[in-house]
């Protein structure tokens, strides 16, 4: 008798769903569409492909659409699995990080085919409002809301469609080439869930949560479908400093090292072949990465804290 491993038949089981629903000139990607005019808004899960809980939430929110159990009272959804090659084989990439390879050009790697692919369905979709990308963490359990630094409304926006207190926002030089800034060049507005860990079963419910939320905002199903949730008295945002660039042989320094470990200026925290990651001013580490890989653009960020309660929050709602 074949073992199978449990994962990788529920694995296999979603993208041939993702197949067989899918239509349209994009692969893995599956729409479901009103006759009354409406946004249209995307889901994604499976960038990353050790990240299943958004790939599950999914299937079965689309299984719900299908069976009458959800209905879509306007607009349009597409559901996009992100990385299906690494979805198969439950790694986060094959060749690159598919989420920082949206600003490359080249189609000689899994990941460029792919990219090229995701940036054809944005340009060709014009119609497209916002997008909700899946994803979750490999330290610890933790729920967070990730976005660019910009100018305009985003923690605005970020609070309307999470009541999660921790928000991580980047500047796109310190992670270039993510889908939420390819998104944003087309005047998409995205947002990145961290879910939770990858195989805690709580991150399938955050997706899940998190999708009926987005729905809701954008007025593409009705608001019954979600009991309504207390918006959160404080939150705490870490601002990116820089990327934690790994080079062969990187490893943290410090044990149990996770998003929040604080560290002061000079401070090692991690080494690899060229040498010793040293703090470079008081700060904290968001996102660490347990496996990193010579090929990965970062194993994580650095960040400053800030917090916001009371009357500032009050302000930004
Ligand atoms: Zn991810």
């Amino acid at each position: 008798m074949v073992d199978l491993n449990p994962i990788s038949t529920e694995a296999s089981f979603q993208l041939a769903y993702f197949k067989k629903h899918s239509s349209g000139a994009t692969p893995f990607c599956m729409p479901i569409s009103s006759p009354n005019p409406g946004a249209h808004v995307v889901i994604v899960g499976g960038t990353h492909g050790n990240e299943p809980g958004g790939v599950k939430a999914m299937v079965e929110l689309h299984r719900a659409f299908g069976s009458g159990k959800v209905r879509l009272n306007q607009g349009k959804i597409s559901f996009l699995l992100g990385n299906p090659n690494a979805y198969e084989k439950d790694i986060r990439y094959i060749d690159y990080d598919l989420n920082r390879h949206f600003n490359k050009r080249a189609a000689s790697s899994v990941e460029g085919r792919r990219a090229l692919e995701i940036k054809r369905f944005l340009k060709e979709n014009d119609d497209i409002e916002a997008l909700l990308d899946l994803h979750s963490v490999s330290i610890g359990d933790f729920r967070l809301l990730v976005y660019t630094k910009d100018d305009s409304d985003k923690i605005e926006f970020a609070m309307k469609v999470s009541a999660i207190p921790l928000h991580f926002v980047f500047h796109p030089e310190h992670m270039p080439g993510t889908l939420i800034e390819a998104a944003s060049t087309h005047g998409i507005r995205g947002l990145i869930v961290e879910c939770g860990n990858h195989y805690a079963a709580q991150a399938v419910e955050t997706a899940r949560h998190h999708i009926l939320k987005f729905l809701i905002h954008h007025h593409l199903i009705d608001s019954r479908y979600m009991s309504p949730e207390t918006t959160p008295t404080s939150i705490t945002f870490y601002e990116s400093i820089q990327a934690i660039t790994p080079h062969t042989g990187f490893r943290f320094s410090i044990k149990d090292i996770k998003t929040g470990t604080k560290l002061s200026k000079g401070q090692k925290f991690a080494a690899d072949d060229h040498g010793d990651h040293v703090a470079p001013q008081d700060c904290y580490v968001v996102v660490p990465s347990r496996v990193v890989k010579a090929t990965d653009a970062d194993a994580g960020f650095l960040g400053k804290r800030s917090v916001l309660e009371g009357d500032a929050l009050q302000w930004t709602r």
